[in-house]
């Protein structure tokens, strides 16, 4: 099982639902604040949690202390309210067994009793009748949300049956139609707004409403937002025969190598973008959601493991190569390959295709792919890629891609090296690029013990911004990562020496 979280926007609430939004957000701020300004107070410690985990912790709000909570209007939402509060101290407690050095979760009140922020509300299930619930108008192809965020006090007068809401359908496996036959209303109903990627995994939910699960309610730069936990049922996965390399190429475009299990290529192509080369507002333009929808059934005719640059950290370089300097010759702007990277994703996910590897794209246009010599020598003109040590000679504009492709293969045949050194103490394991040392005892597993100690180092790296140093032995190391990551279990492929 694997979750998804879709942020849909609660498109543009009129006054009277903005202010009941807003409120809303601000009782639920209010009252979450109070029960953890109560638990520190009573000292609500390690032990409650230690003695049932965060379940034993909903219940740490007695009858007493729920009752006390209606001063802040939060009857809809109490259940998700106490649940949110005790996910909130279990992670915090959880920290804190750990050893780490964490502060009590702080005040959302400043000195003078207003609030610094609002805390999103939590809905804990997508219910017809309480909580939060999505709906579907098939005629006009819409979508709307339903928010219970009122209590019997505070109810709307229902003001007769509005006409547009009569195709109205639930996205809830009961598969009721919404009957309005309350004099009052507990809810509000609004419509939702978002774009391609959001709207294609709410058609996947129409068909199983399984899927919905938590939700939250957030507001930013004044707007509200619904985002909502997607549980994502496991499809049989297709098993990939080949490789698929999608580089960025000369001009605007993409460039794209299939290469078998043995790294021959099967196939190279560019796929040009026509039109505009930024993005618009955030949004891509529509040619790359064609060609992220091209690549795609080619890597479903191929079954095709895609491989991807990250760009994210270090560069290809390819601004540099100039494949022929000017202004059409200028390669696809980076934060266009990555809303590309960001559309393939999902659309390689509904085929059926696993998600693609993102791996290091450094030196793959000065790299060999035949003797794997990186050397910028090589490149002997705007289009050719002659190597001077083997003599093998590609079109560099396809050298990125099959470099790419024939990444996880290479990776494959260079095992991680553990050194191995028998001690006194016992077994001392060591990899110098990722600064792995490490002492065994003799009792535990050794590669549970490197599995876990491998982990932490990774996420060491990461938390120091390894990625940003750009020296040379980060560089190795970070590529060593990217290695270890591209592996489903990496301590299959570990070689001690
Ligand atoms: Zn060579």
């Amino acid at each position: 099982m694997s979750y998804y979280t879709i942020t849909l926007k609660l498109h543009q609430p009129g006054k009277l639902k903005r202010e009941i939004l807003q409120s809303a957000m601000e009782n639920y701020t209010r009252a979450f604040d109070y029960l953890l300004r109560e638990a520190e107070k009573e000292g609500l410690e390690a032990e409650e949690f230690r003695n049932g985990g965060k379940y034993k912790l909903t219940k740490w709000v007695g009858k007493d202390l729920s009752a006390r909570l209606n001063q802040f209007q939060v009857q809809p939402f109490k259940d998700s309210l106490k649940l949110d509060f005790a996910m909130t101290m279990s992670s915090y407690l959880e920290l804190k067994e750990q050893g780490r050095n964490v502060g009590f979760p702080g005040s959302y009140e400043d000195a003078q009793g207003r609030l610094k922020t609002l805390r999103p509300i939590f809905f804990c299930r997508c219910d017809v009748n309480r909580d939060y619930c999505l709906l579907y108008d098939e005629e006009k192809n819409r979508y709307y949300v339903k928010l219970y965020l009122l209590n019997q006090r505070s109810a709307l007068l229902r003001d007769g049956v509005q006409s547009e809401e009569s195709c109205l359908k639930y996205i809830h496996k009961s598969g009721q139609s919404p009957e309005r036959n309350a004099a009052r209303e507990r809810f509000i109903l609004l419509p939702l707004s978002f774009g391609t990627s959001q709207e294609a995994y709410l058609k996947r939910c129409l068909d199983n409403p399984e899927m919905l699960k938590t939700a939250r309610l957030i507001q930013r730069n004044g707007a509200f937002f619904l985002a909502v936990n997607l549980e994502l049922p496991d499809e049989e996965k297709l098993e990939p025969e080949t490789f698929m390399g999608v580089s960025r190429g000369p001009g605007n475009s993409l460039s794209v190598t299939v290469t078998d299990a043995n790294g021959g290529v099967v196939e190279i192509q560019t796929v040009v973008l026509q039109g505009e080369k930024r993005l618009r507002g955030g949004r891509p333009p529509a040619e790359i959601y064609l060609a992220a929808k091209r690549i795609v059934e080619k890597a479903v005719s191929y079954r095709s493991r895609v491989i991807l640059e990250n760009l994210a950290e270090y560069t290809d370089k390819a601004t540099d190569l100039d494949f022929g300097r000017g202004k059409d010759q200028r390669v696809l702007r980076k934060s266009t390959y990555q809303a590309f990277e960001r559309i393939l994703t999902y659309k390689l996910d509904f085929a059926g295709l696993p998600a693609p590897v993102q791996v290091s794209p450094f030196g793959i246009f000065s790299t060999c792919p035949k003797c794997g010599l990186n050397s910028k020598k090589s490149i002997s003109s705007k289009e050719m890629f002659l190597c001077v040590s083997c003599g093998a000679a590609y079109q560099l504009k396809y050298l990125g891609s099959i470099n790419l492709a024939n990444k996880l293969i290479k990776y494959r045949k260079d095992d991680i090296k553990i050194k191995v050194v028998n001690g006194a103490s016992g077994i001392r394991l060591s990899n110098e690029i990722l600064g792995l040392d490490l002492q065994m005892t003799g009792t535990e597993d050794i590669m549970i013990h490197l599995n876990r100690n491998i982990k932490d180092l990774i996420q060491e790296a990461k938390d120091g911004g390894i990625y940003r140093g750009g020296r040379r032995e980060l560089r190795k190391k970070w590529s060593l990562i990217q290695k270890i990551e591209s592996y489903d279990d990496f301590t299959k492929h570990i070689t001690f020496i």
